[in-house]
């Protein structure tokens, strides 16, 4: 007999693709295999209109310009041409870059190759609760910042900063704003026309849709210069060249659309499963939640327990497929970055567990998840058998 497989609750790391955008997708790979760039004949001609007509299904979802969509890799490529891209046509006018302590490392990592280009970079602590304090941001602006990047909603903890305001104090200095919203699509409102906001990073794989694909939100008015870090066929107006995977746009686009349609509904579901989880945590004694609890996405939990060892109560929990940090730091020993730049001690971040529930979380597999936790945790809390 095989075990069943671990409850599923890293909807953070991935999600699952949808019933409905597998069923989307799959004409693109069986029937309708042409290249959206031929121009000669019909085969191209209806993978054409399948990316157009996707790329407005991601538009709507924030309220963008169809032509403000280019299609990339994922948000990790998003993010590198954002920041690699926008600040090099802007290096003329300064060499200064901002960004937050908590952001992913596809957002860290791309600003400290521009360090290797000659920008000086500034990493802005985050308060306790996850969120970044506006006046220091606006300490940190300086004549010659050119780019700022702020993520909306925090893989690991879930916080949701305020962008608009961010941009605000951004767009009076003459500064671009980058957002990276890799977790933020179908989970809260984002409103492009109205929050002053450069670019955006999107992905598709943490909204329901397929690994591999993604999208960088540019601005056309006012426009904003970005040089593309790839050279070839032209695609995507020489922003991003490539032959354009008809399938997993088509994908992506079908996620957004259901993302769109059900998030309001879906997110009052995951608000009650989140308070289910987080009374039935509450019981297990000693619960400190990492981040700020109001200002954040209902679909996520960062706890600890004190005096329980996170690692151990994953390992103890073998049905559980969860995480503890985030996916990317729990490969590693190091001690989250997100939790550190909270002020938690290397303990506290080691002690705790990343719990992401999603649109299939059922309320059975909740109660089943703190049974399991319940049962672990109590028997890390008793005291060591003793052995003369
Ligand atoms: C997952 C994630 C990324 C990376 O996205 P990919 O599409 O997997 O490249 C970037 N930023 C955040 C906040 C993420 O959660």
């Amino acid at each position: 007999m095989t075990a069943p497989p671990p409850i599923y609750l890293d909807y953070a790391a991935t999600t699952p693709c949808d019933p409905r955008v597998v069923d989307a997708m799959v004409p693109w790979l069986r029937e309708h295999f042409g290249n959206p760039s031929s121009r000669s004949h019909a085969w191209g001609w209806q993978a054409q209109e399948a990316v157009e007509h996707a790329r407005g299904q991601v538009a709507a979802l924030i309220g963008a310009d169809p032509r403000e969509i280019v299609w990339t890799s994922g948000a990790t490529e998003s993010n590198n041409l954002a920041i690699v891209g926008a600040a090099r046509c802007r290096a003329a006018r300064g060499r200064h870059v901002v960004t937050v302590a908590t952001e992913h490392q596809a957002v860290l990592d791309p600003v400290r190759a521009l360090g290797k280009q000659g920008f000086e970079a500034t990493v802005l602590p985050v308060q306790g609760n996850g969120l970044l304090d506006l006046d220091r941001l606006r300490d940190a602006l300086r004549p010659d910042t050119v780019l700022a990047s702020v993520m909306l909603v925090n893989n690991e903890i879930g916080v949701v900063q305020d962008v608009a305001a961010i941009g605000r104090l951004c767009r009076e200095r003459g500064i671009l704003l980058h957002v990276d919203a890799a977790q933020a699509t179908g989970k809260v409102g984002i409103d492009w026309a109205a929050w002053p906001v450069d670019l955006m990073s999107l992905t598709a794989h943490k909204s329901y849709g397929p690994k591999g694909i993604g999208a960088l939100v540019v601005r056309r008015e006012p426009r904003v210069p970005v040089e593309p870090l790839l050279h070839g066929g032209g695609q995507e107006r020489g922003l991003r060249p490539g032959t354009l995977p008809t399938h997993q746009i088509v994908g992506m686009g079908a996620a957004f659309a259901l993302a769109g349609a059900e998030m309001a509904v879906e997110r009052e579901r995951i608000r009650a499963l989140r308070d289910r989880l987080l009374r039935g945590l509450s019981a297990i004694g000693g619960l400190v939640v990492n981040g700020d609890l109001e200002r954040r996405v209902p679909h996520n939990l960062n706890v600890a327990f004190a005096g329980v060892d996170g690692e151990a109560l994953l390992t103890g929990c073998t049905g559980l497929a969860l995480s503890s940090g985030s996916a990317c730091a729990s490969g590693s020993a190091a001690p989250s970055h997100v939790l550190r730049a909270l002020g938690c001690s290397d303990e506290l971040a080691h002690a705790s567990l990343r719990i992401t529930i999603g649109r299939f979380t059922t309320e059975a597999e909740i109660d089943a998840a703190l049974l399991m936790l319940r049962a672990q945790a109590a028997r890390q809390r008793e005291p060591m058998p003793h052995h003369d």
